[in-house]
Formats: C-alpha cells, sequence, structure tokens
C-alpha cells in the first residue's frame, strides 16, 4: 500500500486535491469510505482533539486501518488540529498517517519553535508520517457562527510562509487565504459563499515550495475551490458541511418513523446524507 506521501505527489502530478473529512462517529466514517470507493480516490480521514477523545484515539486509528487493509484501498488518518506535543505522540503512537501541529494562536516565533519540536519528536516515532503546520487566523470551531470574524489581518504572506517551513522542517503548510473554520448561516442556506485569495495561495506555493492544504473549505464557491487547487492547493478540508448533513439526515430517519429504536435502520439515512455532501465535494476536487 503506498504511503500518503506518494499519494499526495501523484495527485499533484495530476493536478487534482485530496480530500479531508472529519468524523467522529461510525456514521461519517462509512459515509466518507463509501464517497471514496464510488469515485476511486483516494481520502484523508481527519479527526481534531474533540473527535479524537470521543471516538478514542487508537480506536479511530484502528478503523481506518481495517478498511485500508481489507479493501486495500488509498484511506488515510490525520490528527486534526493537534495543540500539544503530548497529543501530538499520542497519535504519533497510535498509527496516524499525518498529523497537523497547530500552534497558529502563539506569536510567530513561539510558533516556529514548537513546531519544530515536534516535527523531530514526530519523526523520531516514525519518519513516514506527514506533519503539517499553520501560520495566519482562520478563526475556530467547525460549526455555525453568528457573526463572521475578521481574519483579514490574519493572512499569511509569502515570505512567512518561507521562512516558517524552512525553519520548522514541516511537510504541509496550512496558510490563511480568505478561508475560515465554520460556516455562517447564511452559507448554510446557500446564500452567500466564502471566497478565496487565489493569487497569494499562488505566491505562497512558489515561495514554501511544499503541499498546501485549504482548511475550512465548508461553503466555499466551488469557482474558487477550482483555481486554489489549480494554484497550489493539494488537500481540501470539509467538516462543517458533513456536520450539517448528519444532522439532517438524522433528523429524517427519525422524523419518517417515529416509533423506531434499531439504530441501524435510524442511521442510514445520516449515512446517505453525508455521502452526497463527501461525493460532490470529491468529484470538485478530483475533477481537472
Ligand atoms: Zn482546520
Amino acid at each position: 500500500m503506498d504511503l500518503l506521501e506518494n499519494v499526495l505527489r501523484q495527485t499533484e502530478k495530476n493536478g487534482v486535491a485530496i480530500g479531508h473529512f472529519n468524523i467522529a462517529d461510525l456514521v461519517l466514517l462509512k459515509a466518507v469510505f463509501a464517497s471514496a470507493q464510488e469515485l476511486k480516490v483516494p481520502v484523508l480521514v481527519g479527526a481534531s482533539e474533540g473527535e479524537r477523545e470521543f471516538m478514542g484515539v487508537r480506536q479511530v486509528a484502528a478503523l481506518v486501518r481495517s478498511l485500508r487493509e481489507e479493501f486495500d484501498f488509498p484511506i488515510f488518518l490525520n490528527a486534526d488540529h493537534t495543540h500539544s506535543l503530548e497529543k501530538a505522540l499520542e497519535a504519533a503512537k497510535s498509527g496516524f498517517d499525518a498529523i497537523v501541529f497547530d500552534a497558529s494562536a502563539l506569536p510567530f516565533e513561539e510558533n516556529v519553535r514548537q513546531t519544530k519540536e515536534a516535527v523531530q519528536a514526530v519523526k523520531s516515532i516514525n519518519p513516514a508520517i506527514l506533519v503539517e503546520g499553520e501560520i495566519g487566523d482562520i478563526g475556530t470551531g467547525s460549526e455555525i457562527h453568528e457573526e463572521a470574524p475578521d481574519l483579514a489581518k490574519g493572512l499569511t504572506t509569502p515570505a512567512q510562509a518561507k521562512q516558517y517551513v524552512e525553519s520548522t522542517g514541516i511537510d504541509i503548510l496550512a496558510p490563511a487565504v480568505g478561508n475560515m473554520h465554520g460556516m455562517l448561516q447564511s452559507m448554510v442556506q446557500g446564500e452567500t459563499k466564502k471566497r478565496l485569495d487565489i493569487v497569494r495561495i499562488s505566491q505562497i506555493k512558489s515561495a514554501a515550495r511544499v503541499p498546501l492544504t485549504l482548511h475550512g473549505g465548508s461553503g466555499t464557491d466551488d469557482e474558487d475551490l477550482r483555481k486554489a487547487i489549480a494554484a497550489g492547493i493539494n488537500i481540501v478540508h470539509m467538516n462543517t458541511e458533513l456536520r450539517v448533513a448528519w444532522r439532517r439526515g438524522l433528523e429524517e430517519g427519525l422524523n419518517k418513523q417515529p416509533h423506531e429504536v434499531v439504530p441501524y435502520k435510524i442511521l442510514p439515512f445520516a449515512v446517505n446524507s453525508v455521502e452526497e455532501v463527501v461525493c460532490s465535494r470529491l468529484r470538485l476536487f478530483s475533477s481537472h
């Protein structure tokens, strides 16, 4: 089975991006895996610290590994937004393929210091694990926000990106390029879309010369996503759109069967609802 690094290189060569979808339960994992299988594309499953705590760090690793092995399928696992060295090492020891070490809320120099330390510590456990670092402000919380945060001042500059990559040794960079975690209510309704700074992405790519991840992809304009991938984005994160679909599907399963108590008769509604979102996003990321 290919390593994530090779899959990443191949998708870059093909001019497409890998979809990264967060999971918090088996419903989401089933939906993500079924979608990737249907479209025959590699996929990254993400679990943040909170999602890992709910599912169990070793348990989510075992689930994803079992799919990869049983179906000989390129499904990989990422420890999303890991804020401490301790949690990064826990994920590394549990068999994660990638780790997002997120010290982006700290001053630049401190972010560099902690990220560099994390890269070295993770690689000493397994050099094949890819470590992603983050600079700039893209907000927090993959949920529905009341107000749009002011992220204009926190955009990543190409010079910063270059310095950060060179001084930390990260494999992947997550820049702030107009993206934002979570969605506004108007985005959930489809009335507004997030817009990306495509020129900035190209400049960061030329300066940093590493794979780039776009966080907070939910609710982003389709055309901007296509252009962002063409400009150098290699991984696109989606979480809130899946969470919205998960809830809608669950409500449908409950409302249509008011007396049903059998989980495997209720939960498939949620699986189908999430699968629709994941399939449509994967189609977009893997088209030229
Ligand atoms: Zn993120």
